[in-house]
């Protein structure tokens, strides 16, 4: 599903991703860990194409074709979810007409027609009652006054019901309480099916308790430096990054 070969980014003329190599298949979850500044947001906002970020060398393929030059927009389209790549706040536009929005703008870049209004309150539906989000949560304005849990569950709502064929989520800057991590974790593990993948980046070993990673890569000065099991997130919980960097100098 993605494939990146030796990719090397820069943001500002300040190389930051330097030889990054990854494969996810359909139906894998891949955790992504490493120190404060190794470059993890940097990697998912390169995979999801946006525009501050340059690619200077390598390759990123999304079933098999080469998008390193299409526009963020057009990724999604083709199915690469990023968390919070969504506005953040816009008083007066419902949870709800938001994402209707966001599924008839989808369906026209494939040439589709609107979703008919019956179809969508279905899907409305069945979705917030998977994920257990009550109706008075879907008539709020967008992201308007929402607590750190409320916006957990607004983007896990938008993943379920845009479908992608692969989601990274980046949690590292979210000070997730136990309540927005379960989110996050229902929300990922009632979604995850053979057909897709999910990235998830987080500083949390606790999290990868919940959602229990086929791969966790450790990242490090933009280059992933350790690949393993879901026990190396252990590892890292019990004894920091420290030895990871030093296997990396020698
Ligand atoms: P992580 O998510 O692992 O903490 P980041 O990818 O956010 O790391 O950041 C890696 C490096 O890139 C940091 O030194 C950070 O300051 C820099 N960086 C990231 N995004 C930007 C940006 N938009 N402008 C300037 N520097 C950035
Ligand atoms: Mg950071
Ligand atoms: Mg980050």
């Amino acid at each position: 599903m993605l494939k990146i070969k030796n990719l090397h980014a820069s943001v500002e003329d300040k190389g930051i991703l330097r030889g990054i190599n990854l494969e996810v298949n359909p139906g894998e979850v891949h955790a992504i860990m490493g120190p404060n500044g190794s470059g993890k947001s940097t990697l998912a906002s390169v995979i999801a194409g946006k525009e501050e970020y340059e690619v200077e060398q390598g390759e990123i393929f999304f079933e098999g074709e080469d998008i390193n030059e299409l526009a963020a927009e057009e990724r999604a389209h083709k199915g690469v979810f990023l968390s919070f790549q969504y506005p953040v706040e816009i008083p007066g536009v419902s949870v709800t007409n938001f994402m209707k929005t966001a599924i008839n703008e989808t369906r026209k870049a494939k040439g589709l027609e609107e979703m008919p209004a019956n179809e969508m309150l279905k899907m409305i539906r069945e979705k917030s009652e998977l994920l257990e989000i009550d109706r008075k949560f879907l008539s709020r304005s967008l992201n308007e006054g929402f607590s750190g849990g409320e916006k957990k569950r607004n983007e896990i709502f938008q993943m379920a019901m845009l479908e992608p064929k692969l989601a990274i989520l980046d949690e590292t800057d979210s000070g997730l309480d136990i309540d927005a991590l379960r989110i996050v974790a229902n929300g990922v593990n009632k979604l995850k099916s053979k057909d897709n993948a999910v990235i998830v980046i987080t500083h949390y070993q606790r999290l990868l308790d919940y959602i229990v990673p086929d791969y966790v890569h450790v990242l490090h000065q933009g280059k992933i430096v350790k690949s393993g099991p879901k026990e190396l997130a252990h590892e890292l919980e019990e004894k920091g990054y420290d030895w990871i960097k030093e296997e990396a100098n020698a």
